[in-house]
């Protein structure tokens, strides 16, 4: 059950302690994954074919689902089914789509002209999760705004299930999206195939996606030995509950086996402004845990969460910014007092009615988000990610006339002849 610990018993390093989360000292997950991606760089398809069988166990004939083969298997989906998916692709759309903004252009002094264009990336790979549970919803969450923001080529990467296809919900969004091909490829090595490209997966300019520690991991390695970008380090799954007096125990201790279900490495944290609300809610826990189909699991995430009990609302506040959450609910009816000093966090909810599932799946707001403390100087996914902002700048006869003299005493100051040649050989004539 929860650890409870006092906020104004803890030192500082405690404090510091406490925040950390998915720190792989021994760098044992770095070992794996380094291997996992240099035999994909030299093997390529071959790997892949290797991979899926010793950690997904399945033989695979082919590494992907075609469009015709993904109908067939959406097929199974019930109308209610489809429904749902549905309304959490309209929500999802309607929110990113109002990211897509032109920009004004700013004439900074006359005749100098400066603005921004967006232009989408070129060659995106998506990787949805497929290992304890299968995310159609975090296909939602990248596709859309991949779609939205113009990538030209989209690669989607899913760890095969043991039929060596992808479910139904995922082939029925893949259609959504319209999506070529899917490929059954999951873990460090789809990263590595789409940032490295083998025979049959196109080396890619940004991946994107959640995923466990081996997933993260390789994110984090390729973006510093190959030319591919990556959305964030988006790994193990975070809650943090701040909790008053008006909150309501049996809600929180549903939202923190939300989080804790997703896996073992999951964290849920819970910070109470009383001993009573922690007492209460683990009381609830211990009545709703046992019968989640997924109880094994969340026991084991919530053996490695905690709560905090701390005097106010500002103190758990200040802890909230020091862990930084990948999600943070306000479970307070005070909530609008003390949204503004909220500094690190990758999503909020706002009040008790105001469950994280929401955001999960069809809110509107994605829920591909920085953890593990990454919410400090990282956003979650957004169509923002998918595009570039190319900046332009034009000047005219009476531009390069007043902007000219100022460079060219610049470019003296820095020694750079050639620099302020370039200017003299316009303003000169
Ligand atoms: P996953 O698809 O990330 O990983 C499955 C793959 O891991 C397998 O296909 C296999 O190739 C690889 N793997 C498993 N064991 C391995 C081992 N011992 N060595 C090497 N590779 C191994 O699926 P998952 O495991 O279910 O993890 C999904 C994660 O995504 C969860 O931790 C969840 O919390 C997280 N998530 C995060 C967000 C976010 O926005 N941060 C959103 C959704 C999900």
């Amino acid at each position: 059950m929860l650890k409870v610990y006092n906020y104004a018993d803890l030192s500082a390093a405690e404090v510091k302690t406490l925040v950390q989360r998915n720190i792989d000292a021994a760098n044992e997950i770095r070992s794996v994954v380094e291997t996992i991606i240099d035999t994909v760089q030299q093997q390529g398809d071959r790997a892949l074919f290797d991979f899926a069988q010793r950690f997904d166990k399945v033989h695979l004939d082919k590494l992907y689902l075609d469009k015709a083969e993904l109908a067939e298997i959406a097929t199974a989906l019930l109308p209610e089914q489809k429904t749902a998916l549905e309304v959490a692709y309209k929500n999802i759309w309607k929110f990113h789509e109002g990211q897509l903004k032109t920009e004004d252009k700013v004439e900074t002094m006359p005749g100098v002209t400066c603005w921004r264009e967006l232009r989408p990336i070129e060659k995106v790979g998506l990787y949805i999760p497929g290992g304890s549970a299968v995310l159609p919803s975090t296909f939602l969450m990248l596709g859309i705004p991949a779609r939205i923001a113009g990538c030209k080529e989209v690669v989607v990467c899913s760890p095969p299930g043991k039929n060596g296809k992808v479910n139904a919900f995922i082939a029925y969004v893949a259609q959504m999206l319209d999506i070529d091909r899917v490929y059954l490829a999951g873990g460090a090595q789809a990263i590595a195939a789409m940032a490295y490209g083998t025979e049959s997966i196109t080396k890619v300019d940004k991946i994107f996606g959640p995923g466990n520690q081996f997933v993260t991991k390789a994110k984090t390695i390729i973006q510093s030995t190959t030319i591919t970008a990556i959305d964030m380090p988006a790994g193990p799954s975070e809650v943090l509950v701040i909790a008053d007096e008006t909150a309501n125990p049996a809600y929180i201790a549903a939202d923190l086996l939300a989080q804790a279900e997703h896996g073992i490495d999951s964290q849920a944290v819970l910070v109470a402004t009383s001993a009573e609300m922690v007492e209460q809610t683990i009381s609830q826990l211990e009545k709703q845990l046992p019968v989640l189909p997924r109880a094994e699991i969340a026991a084991q995430a919530i053996a490695n969460s905690y709560a905090v009990v701390v005097n106010n609302l500002g103190e758990a506040m200040q802890f909230s910014n020091q862990y930084a959450p990948e999600h943070l609910i306000l479970a307070t009816e005070n909530w609008e007092q003390i949204t503004v000093d909220i500094i690190n966090a990758g999503s909020v909810f706002l009040g008790n009615q105001t469950p994280e599932s929401v955001g999960d799946y069809a809110s509107g707001t994605n829920h591909t988000l920085p953890t593990s403390a990454y919410a400090k100087a990282y956003s979650g996914v957004s169509v923002d990610s998918f595009v570039k902002k190319i900046t332009f700048q034009h000047l005219t006869q009476q531009g390069i006339q007043n902007i000219g003299p100022h460079v060219e005493i610049l470019a003296d100051l820095e020694g750079l002849h050639a620099h302020r040649n370039a200017v003299s050989v316009r303003t000169q004539q």
